[in-house]
């Protein structure tokens, strides 16, 4: 995987946000690269991930489940994402592939401390292949009841289409990431500025 599609996965800020940032939309995700995110968002161990890549080979069946299942999450997140960024409805359409994963994924929540504060965290239950995309889903069920609280936008570069929470506190964020689309923009700013100081001269 190259290191700026690894990079554009943890840009969002948020586990939803950054699986719904997998791959522009248009084009599908791999099973390769579906293992890789969780791994990198730490929902499976690097052990576990080097034996889910050979599912395909070991289990088709299986590995195709769960893999439709995470195009049809990742399709949703990416409609319900855009729809708060134009402050529009979300529809119950939408959110059904959610629920569906909320739905089979059996667990509980556990207490933990981290940083001396305690809260809770959920624990999905270990067998079955449906439990990897739980902690996706809970983190957009999350985002949904949000709302416009949780501050979803969509890079101001229209090239870019990565969606991010701005949690600036200003508000104000414009791009998944200063460094990459924010820099572009400021050369293509730049040499704009320049080539008309040139014409007029
Ligand atoms: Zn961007």
């Amino acid at each position: 995987m190259s290191s700026a599609s690894y990079r554009s996965e943890l840009l969002g800020g948020r586990l939803a946000v950054n699986f719904a940032n997998t791959g522009p939309s248009q084009t599908d995700l791999s099973w390769e690269e579906l293992i890789q995110f969780l791994d990198n968002a730490r929902i499976i161990s690097p052990e576990r991930s080097s034996q889910l890549m050979l599912l395909p080979q070991s289990d088709s069946h299986a590995a195709e489940g769960l893999f439709l299942k995470a195009l049809r999450l990742r399709d949703s997140l990416r409609r319900i994402f855009a729809a708060l960024v134009r402050k529009e409805r979300i529809s119950h359409q939408w959110a059904e592939p959610v629920n569906e994963v909320l739905r089979i994924t059996e667990g509980h929540d556990e207490l933990v401390l981290e940083d001396g504060q305690w809260r809770t965290e959920f624990m999905a239950r270990e067998d079955g292949l449906d439990w990897l995309l739980a902690a996706v889903a809970r983190s957009a069920a999350e985002i949904i009841m949000e709302g416009e609280a949780a501050r979803i936008r969509l890079c101001a570069n229209p090239h870019c289409g990565l969606f991010f929470c701005d949690s600036s506190r200003t508000g104000r964020r414009r791009w998944c990431s200063m460094s990459v689309c924010g820099n572009r923009h400021k050369v293509a700013a730049f040499a704009r500025k320049h080539a008309s100081r040139g014409h007029a001269a």
